[in-house]
């Protein structure tokens, strides 16, 4: 059983720890990025998406995402479905204007795990990080790499 790193529902307070998993509180973690401030790294990008996820912000999901944006209703029953337990940032390394993140969602979904670990890309467009895509990998892969 994984433990919790925040507390279900997606109700949150600006002085609770942010879902992100970082150790900071909400308020100045990951809710700045929802009322306009772009993260200043792809890691702060990529935590603020899983936040978003976790919260059901799925226009916020959308805006960050590079070229076509994923379907809408997809990402809102994905939100709605999904248990969000936890996210480890294993690496993140920035070269320039790309950028890679490997990280695992600890995920449930009808009480299963869904957890799965993720290489992304991302890219840096007038000033702003943007999520490209990811490679996926089912379960807990801790030997990735960025
Ligand atoms: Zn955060």
């Amino acid at each position: 059983m994984q433990e919790l790193c925040h507390p279900l529902p997606m109700k949150r307070h600006e002085k609770g720890l942010c879902p992100c998993c970082s150790g900071r509180i909400y308020g100045e973690c990951c809710a700045p990025c929802f009322k306009g401030m772009h993260p200043l790294t792809a890691e702060a990008l990529m935590r603020s998406r899983y936040t978003a996820y976790a919260s059901g912000f799925v226009d916020y999901i959308l805006e960050t995402t590079y070229g076509s944006p994923p379907d809408t209703q997809q990402v809102l029953d994905f939100c709605e479905h999904t248990q969000f337990i936890k996210l480890e940032v294993l690496c993140s390394k920035e070269v320039g204007l790309t950028a890679t993140v490997v990280f695992i969602a600890h995920l449930k979904q009808h009480q299963q795990s869904i957890t799965f670990t993720e290489r992304s890309a991302f890219l840096k467009e007038n000033g702003r990080w943007l999520y490209i895509s990811g490679e996926t990998f089912f379960g807990e892969n801790r030997s990735l790499s960025c």
